[in-house]
Formats: C-alpha cells, sequence, structure tokens
C-alpha cells in the first residue's frame, strides 16, 4: 500500500532563512502532544491552532499597520466592512445608542440605519464638522460615535479634536475610520480617538488586488472582546491576501506621498480649466475647512481631490468617455487614479434633494489621484474637461 502522497511533509529544513513571509494557507496546525496543545490555549507557549483563530500572514499585517498607528494588538479581519461590524457587534448592546457622521461610508450608514436598530440598537446621523450637532446627538446610553475625518466626497474635515473632548467628558467611545486619511496624514491615537479601523483594501494595500479591514481598540479589554467576535463569525481574512497587502505596505508611504503631491497639483491644475465650477481639497486655501485641516493634518490632506463641471449629467459622460484610460470606477487608494461620479455610485440612493444637499451635482466628481507622472494626469484632465464642455 502507497501511502506517501497523502501525508504532509514537512517543510525542508534551512539554516538559512526566507527574507519574504512565507505565504501560510494552512487552515489547520498539528500540535505535539495535548499538553503541548493545552500550553497554546493557556499563552503558556505561542503558536496556531486554526485559521479562522488567526494565522501568521494576519498577524505580520496586522504588526505592521499597528506600528504606522502607534499601537500594539490589531486585527485584521476580511474587509473593511467586517472590520466596522466586528467593532459594533462586539462593544454594543441592546439598548445602547450610537452615533454616526452624516458622511460616513455607504455600507456604514447601511449598518447604522438598518442593521444595528432591527437589533435594538438606536443611532444618530450628526454632522461632524459641526461639534454642537454631536452634542445634541447625545444620550444617556450613547456608547460610541463613529467618524471620519475627511467625509466623501466632499472632502470636509470633521471637527475631531471638538468631538474627542466631548465624547470623553460622557464616557463615549470614539472610533475613527482613518481609511481615507491613512495614518500618514491622520494619527487617530494621537488626536484622543479610543478605536481606530481601516479598509486595508484601498491605500494602505494599495493595488485593488486584495479585500480587507484592520480595527485597533487602545484598551486591550475591548480588543480582547472584538477579536473574539470576529474569531466567532467567522471574519477571518484570506492568507493570500494578507501577504498581498504585506506587500503593498511596504511601499505605502512612498505611494502616499506621490499620490498626494500628484493631487495638490492636480487640485490646482483643475481650479484654471474653463468650466470646472469648484474644486475641493482641503489644502487648498478656498477649502472651508482648511484651517481645521492644518491642525488635524498639518502638511498632509490625502490624495483625494473633487471637482464640478458645468453640463450636467450630459458633461460627465462626456468627461468619462474621453478618457477611457482612466478608469471610471468606485474605488480609492489604488496605485492608479481612479475617477468615481458619486450622483450615479456612491450617491445613488439619495433623492436629488439629498444629493444637493451635500453640493453632489450630475457634474460632479471624485478623483483618488494615483502615481502616475503628474504632467500626464494635468493632460488627461485637460483633455477630459474640454470634452465635457465641447458641446454645450
Ligand atoms: C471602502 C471603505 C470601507 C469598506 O471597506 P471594504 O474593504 O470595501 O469592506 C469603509 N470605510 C471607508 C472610508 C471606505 O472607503
Amino acid at each position: 500500500m502507497s501511502r506517501t502522497p497523502i501525508r504532509r511533509t514537512p517543510v525542508p529544513a534551512s539554516s538559512s532563512r526566507a527574507v519574504v513571509t512565507p505565504i501560510m494557507p494552512s487552515v489547520v496546525y498539528a500540535s505535539e502532544s495535548p499538553d503541548a496543545l493545552d500550553d497554546q490555549y493557556e499563552s503558556r507557549s505561542p503558536g496556531y491552532t486554526y485559521a479562522r483563530e488567526g494565522h501568521p500572514n494576519a498577524d505580520v499585517l496586522a504588526q505592521k499597520i499597528d506600528a504606522l498607528e502607534g499601537g500594539s494588538g490589531g486585527l485584521i479581519v476580511g474587509s473593511g466592512m467586517a472590520a466596522v461590524t466586528a467593532m459594533f457587534m462586539a462593544l454594543l448592546k441592546n439598548g445602547d445608542h450610537v452615533i454616526g457622521g452624516s458622511q460616513l461610508y455607504g455600507r456604514s450608514l447601511r449598518l447604522m440605519k438598518e442593521d444595528l436598530p432591527r437589533l435594538g440598537i438606536a443611532t444618530s446621523l450628526a454632522d461632524p464638522t459641526d461639534v454642537e450637532a454631536v452634542r445634541q446627538a447625545l444620550r444617556p446610553e450613547t456608547r460610541l460615535i463613529l467618524l471620519e475625518v475627511v467625509a466623501n466626497p466632499t472632502l470636509r474635515v470633521a471637527d475631531v479634536e471638538g468631538i474627542a473632548r466631548l465624547a470623553h467628558d460622557r464616557g463615549v467611545l470614539l472610533a475613527v475610520d482613518n481609511t481615507f486619511t491613512t495614518p500618514r496624514a491622520f494619527q487617530a491615537f494621537g488626536h484622543d480617538a479610543d478605536i481606530v479601523i481601516h479598509s486595508v483594501t484601498k491605500m494602505l494595500a494599495g493595488h485593488s488586488d486584495a479585500t480587507l479591514g484592520y480595527v485597533l481598540a487602545q484598551d486591550p479589554e475591548l480588543q480582547a472582546r472584538i477579536r473574539t467576535f470576529a474569531v466567532t463569525a467567522g471574519l477571518t481574512p484570506s492568507p493570500f491576501d494578507c501577504w498581498l497587502a504585506e506587500r503593498g505596505l511596504y511601499s505605502f508611504e512612498l505611494r502616499y506621498d506621490r499620490a498626494e503631491a500628484n493631487a495638490a497639483e492636480l487640485a490646482d491644475h483643475l481650479a484654471q480649466l474653463p468650466g470646472v465650477t469648484r474644486v475641493l481639497y482641503p489644502l487648498r486655501r478656498d477649502h472651508p475647512d482648511y484651517e481645521r485641516a492644518r491642525c488635524l493634518m498639518g502638511t498632509h490632506a490625502s490624495n483625494m481631490v473633487s471637482f464640478e463641471v458645468e453640463g450636467g449629467r450630459f458633461a460627465a459622460n462626456a468627461l468619462v468617455r474621453a478618457v477611457p484610460d482612466l478608469p471610471f470606477a468606485p474605488t480609492l487608494g489604488d496605485i492608479g487614479t481612479t475617477l468615481s461620479h458619486p450622483a450615479s455610485s456612491s450617491h445613488r440612493a439619495l433623492t436629488p434633494d439629498e444629493r444637493a444637499g451635500l453640493g453632489l451635482s450630475e457634474g460632479f466628481f471624485r478623483i483618488s489621484v494615483g502615481c502616475e507622472d503628474i504632467a500626464l494626469l494635468k493632460e488627461e484632465f485637460a483633455t477630459a474637461v474640454a470634452a465635457s464642455q465641447a458641446e454645450r
């Protein structure tokens, strides 16, 4: 009887070590003995048992993002939304109340409007640029406030300092979704956030080929609850995605700096093109939250630029069609520039009046600026904007 093919073979020994983190897809880990397993379960010795409970590729990635955020013990989960969900489900219970910024990521808004209320958790949305609005929304049973520093796609800047003071006065947890700003532009724990969340899918991984999330609560007891919920609910990340994201993360700061410098230059370029009615970028002096942005992010502002052209949907179609090489795709943080149109994608569920209230006309676009040569980007956007105005 042949026995070799289905018996697993140990990894060949090597006195030199691999420079690159190996990908470890193993779902299970074999232990030496029941005693050895006891030691592991009771944290007397390190090690893995079952991939849903944790695996090396997730831990390597988590430690790297921890270092960027200035914390330790972060958790990688299968998507940014898994991170948001794990935080809510682990920390809230029936009867609690949560406040969210009124311009949170669409799916976070959906969780707050549909799913949490269904589970008996009350929610309110408040304008995060207005600390008084957040104060008004507070209730005795408010447990948590979730903010994004720079709102999508209006790029308004939340009053994080005011809201952090308010939250701490009232014993309410402050969670910051730092996806847009990244730890390069905004240090959440340095601004008194209790919890930081990322869609690692975006700028941190940076290549639109891995879907992952990250969550870290500074209080280890809260973090343990989040980890336990994520393991129970199976919000497990794929080792291969973690490995890709680790690879992406090595160039994160280089990519970020290049993309942000491009964004600043492209914003100024757009502002002087005929047909452009508005440019939004927090490093520009005409941005409504310029001072606050400088206060929170110093010389940084993210790689996101929004702008508006005259001519409504007709002009918007012509603009997109004129630059087929620029992916028209509702994502952000890719190494290459992507263009999105909120009225037909992220904000299509809003009524025209609601969109108008946010200034999101049919001519409004958001750019996630990438790392291309800036001369190419300027040329492409000049072509696109000219085409949008040509037949008007
Ligand atoms: C994309 C995004 C998310 C969700 O992340 P996924 O990885 O797509 O689940 C959450 N918050 C913000 C700000 C995002 O941009």
